[in-house]
């Protein structure tokens, strides 16, 4: 697995804005680890258009990917 950054002022969650670092980015594809959101459903769309689709094993943070089929959709 690629490297995971904490959020910060700098580099806020992409999906629930955290800065405290509770949410973590991923550099490529577009992955976050976010907090806020790991009370929320696999497959649920939470904040900012992401996609929850998976948790981390210790279930600490939701597995988020930004969701473009909406876009894709007719
Ligand atoms: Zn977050």
């Amino acid at each position: 697995m690629s490297k995971f950054t904490p959020t910060s002022k700098a580099n806020p969650c992409l999906s629930c804005s955290d800065t405290k670092g509770n949410c973590r980015h991923q550099d490529i594809e577009e992955i976050i680890l976010c907090m806020s959101a790991n009370s929320s459903r696999k497959g649920e769309i939470v904040e900012s258009g992401y996609k929850v689709i998976d948790f981390t094993q210790d279930g600490l943070w939701a597995v988020l990917k930004l969701d473009n089929q909406q876009w894709a959709e007719e």
